[in-house]
């Protein structure tokens, strides 16, 4: 597979880069799980210098070799994956200078502090001095990395390779009517509910616990590969592709929060996990981008998790560990597993009006950066777009434009993944249906080793071997098409199609 001796020798270099990066998924893993609070002060040092030590070693002894390989045309298909992944990594820092990188670093860590402690109080000036900042030099980082239309291309690219603006622009304009549309409908008829009783009801943690590690096995999660321990925000983390940890949290009531966290994480998890082995600890190991990744985790929390199918599966585990739902028939289970209800708070918003939070996110972003409009008036332009696009007006920045950590932490251009992730779950879906056999009967018969190894020759097993736009076509078929999103709405929500 890897012959070329140059690119043996890049392989060969890359070992002590991959151990690095192990080292760092470690204790990054770690932080959020069972490091005590001090231990911060240690950790930060130590993983700072890991980074520079990684950089160093990505410049100095790779970027020199993999610069001769960009443009041969002597390389197999495995060898120039590896240059590509590489180069891009090279480029991405090659191409900027030196103290935006260091400034941009800098303002990550001081401008989530200051976030952390100014979002409670809803102190968007407090916190404005340091968006400013971020987005100018993003601005400047997008001027450096260089982009076709618009300069958002190129911090689009930085978490999704090959994504422009007008991709995303044109997703939204397919999506959003329909959504729209989609929802005026639900809430009109009210078979989704707005609410739940279910919703209040108090679980035992020890028993949630146990019900999660059983959804696990059923999913067919490899103990031996993986763990599930408890953050404050639930995660992933692939250490290689024989160790990949999740987490979930239990906050003592809303039971489904935790279990759609965990088989969430499990759709993460099992793309790191099902990667073809022969490109373990190489650059081609891991995901390919955020947003396929993220249609991983959405296809089985979502398409998966809340169908009517996985509903009648999950039911009898539900029933003997948290006892209280056994007063609730499986179509009331179902409703509480799909209350649509508009939400301020994205990360607490449901499959029909999540895609509305990131177009508004989106929508500013891409503004900000081209210059149309000032971050000073960015809290009343977040209100009005959110009560045009879900009816409700944040009363407060706290429940507005200061809920999302991502800009604090300098993460612009990485909102549209989300979508992404969402819309490509529907497509697989479509494509799982046809090529396999109905995904509702799949459910039903428990043939989850079957979703799993359809999922791992179409997406997993490639790795980073070929950039996501060229994976979807080569194994969906056709481009990443918002039609199928559209038609998964619609049948569940409008026809309630299961
Ligand atoms: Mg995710």
């Amino acid at each position: 597979m890897f012959e070329d001796k140059r690119v043996v020798e890049v392989l060969e270099k890359y070992r002590a880069l991959w151990s690095i990066e192990h080292a760092l998924s470690l204790m990054g893993w770690d932080s959020e799980t069972y490091m005590p609070s001090e231990g911060v002060r240690g950790r930060s040092i130590a993983s700072a210098e890991l980074v520079l030590l990684h950089r160093r070693l990505l410049l100095d002894n790779i970027a020199p070799i993999v610069e001769k390989l960009v443009d041969s045309e002597t390389l197999n298909l495995y060898e120039k994956a590896i240059v590509r992944v590489l180069w891009r990594e090279v480029e991405k820092i090659r191409k900027v200078p030196e103290r935006i990188h260091y400034e941009l670093a800098k303002l990550r860590v001081e401008a989530s502090k200051v976030w952390r402690n100014a979002r409670p109080k809803g102190e968007f000036n407090v916190f404005k001095p340091y968006l400013i900042r971020i987005f100018e030099l993003k601005r400047e980082e997008a001027e450096h990395l260089g982009y076709y239309d618009h300069p958002y291309d190129a911090l689009l690219d930085l978490y999704e390779e090959g994504l422009r603006d007008k991709d995303v622009k044109a997703i939204f304009s397919s999506i959003v009517p329909t959504i729209k549309r989609v929802l005026e409908r639900v809430l009109g008829e009210g078979y989704y509910p707005r609410a739940h009783m279910l919703e209040n009801i108090e679980y035992d943690v020890g028993e949630l616990e146990r019900v999660n590690r059983e959804i696990l096995n059923i999913l067919g999660f490899p103990w031996s590969k993986g763990r599930l321990d408890v953050s404050a925000h639930p995660f992933t983390t692939g250490l290689s592709i024989w160790d990949v940890r999740i987490t979930t949290r239990y906050e003592g009531r809303d039971f489904r929060r935790s279990m759609f966290a965990v088989i969430h994480e499990f759709g993460h998890a099992l793309y790191d996990l099902q990667v073809d082995e022969k490109f373990a600890m190489t650059p081609l190991e891991g995901g390919v981008s955020l947003g396929v990744h993220e249609s991983q985790s959405r296809f089985w929390e979502n398409i998966i998790g809340r169908s009517l199918a996985f509903t009648k599966i999950v039911k009898p585990i539900i029933d003997k560990h948290l006892k209280f739902t056994r007063d609730f028939d499986i179509e009331e289970i179902y409703k509480y597993f799909n209350i649509v209800r508009p939400s301020l708070i994205r990360v607490d918003s449901d499959e029909v009006t999540y895609n509305l939070h990131i177009y508004l996110r989106y929508s500013l972003e891409r503004m900000i950066v081209g210059g149309e409009i000032r971050i000073d008036d960015l809290p009343e332009i977040w209100d009005d777009m959110m009560e045009e696009l879900l009816g409700i007006r944040p009363s407060n920045p706290s429940e507005g434009v200061m809920q999302d950590i991502h800009w604090s932490i300098t993460a612009i251009g990485y909102f549209p993944t989300y979508t992404i992730g969402n819309l490509l779950a529907a497509q697989i879906k479509a494509t799982l249906d046809r090529e396999v056999g109905k995904l509702s009967q799949l459910i039903e018969s428990s043939m989850f080793d079957s979703i799993r190894s359809f999922l791992r020759g179409k997406i997993h097993i490639y790795g980073k071997l070929y950039p996501p736009k060229d994976l979807i076509v080569k194994s969906l078929g056709e481009p990443l098409n918002p039609e199928y999103f559209n038609k998964y709405l619609e049948d569940k929500y409008v026809y309630k199609v299961t």
